[in-house]
């Protein structure tokens, strides 16, 4: 056979070959692109500036920005939340806590003082669980449980939540977006939870990286982070109040309207709150 003979006979076959290969590569294309586009908000959970977390839906400054905000996440906590509390009294200052539905379960009179106590309440999942480990499905269970948990104890619906870790996700992202709340992280970061911590060294990081209009966080329970955190915080909260009051940043709620019903959507699930008790209302 000739070697233009040979030729002819490969050229369909190899045109086969080609197109299965294009196809691949468009498949393989395709598959990253949707991958990249599904776990792309977890930039917003990096130190990014505001800018860019907003393009994701995601708040963490004030609106007018003027003072900052105090958040305390990963309670309530039968030892750090009464002790936080105490403090914010003495210092007179309001604060939002983000509370965790499996904690709120638990110790749900706690949950309770805090509402009572005048301070904003927000939602950080029901297992405290990084959601990107999740699969979307569970995202959304765990979101809705810890939210009915919450309304469920307290008798309020929060607006405001905050995914554990502060690793944000899109299915996470679009269930607060159609609840219509906000997604919250910080720019203010004591690193309370670390090992080494101090009071000293909390005041220190939350004083230098003060910023007008930004939310500073802080925890007052130690479930998911360094046993008795809590004590630095509570040892501290003077001096990062009084230090911040003295370069005009005082203390502010997250919200001016303390946010139980930012939308219709959360409207029509806000629980009423009877003398006898809780009234729940269900969806
Ligand atoms: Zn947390």
């Amino acid at each position: 056979m000739s070697r233009k003979v040979i030729n002819e006979a490969h050229t369909p076959r190899s045109a086969e070959v080609s197109a299965r290969r294009i196809a691949a590569r468009a498949a393989t294309a395709v598959t990253g692109a949707v991958l990249l586009a599904y776990h792309l908000p977890i930039l917003a959970s990096l130190p990014a500036p505001s800018w860019l977390r907003r393009t994701f839906g995601v708040r963490d400054r004030l609106s007018g920005s003027v003072g900052m905000a105090l958040t305390f996440d990963d309670g309530p906590d039968p030892h750090g939340t009464p002790a936080v509390l105490e403090a914010l009294e003495s210092l007179g200052v309001v604060a939002t806590f983000f509370l965790v539905g499996e904690r709120v379960e638990r110790y749900p009179s706690v949950a309770r003082e805090i509402v009572a106590a005048g301070h904003g309440i927000g939602a950080h999942g029901y297992r405290h669980l990084p959601q990107p480990l999740l699969a979307p499905w569970a995202i959304e269970e765990d979101l809705e449980r810890g939210l009915s948990v919450v309304g469920e104890v307290t008798g309020l619906l929060p607006c405001h939540f905050r995914p554990p870790y502060g690793i944000v996700s899109l299915p996470g992202l679009a269930w607060v977006r159609r609840h219509g709340g906000s997604t919250w992280l910080w720019t203010t970061d004591g690193r309370d939870w670390e090992r080494n911590a101090t009071p000293a060294s909390i005041a220190g990081k939350i004083l230098r990286r003060a910023v007008a209009g930004g939310v500073i966080l802080l925890h007052d329970g130690d479930e998911y982070g360094t046993c008795g955190s809590w004590e630095n915080v509570v040892a501290t909260l003077p001096v990062i109040v009084q230090g911040l009051q003295a370069r005009g940043l005082h203390i502010r709620p997250l919200s001016d309207n303390r946010c139980y019903a930012c939308s219709v959507s959360c409207d029509s699930r806000r629980m009423p709150v009877t003398t006898g008790g809780i009234e729940v209302a269900r969806d």
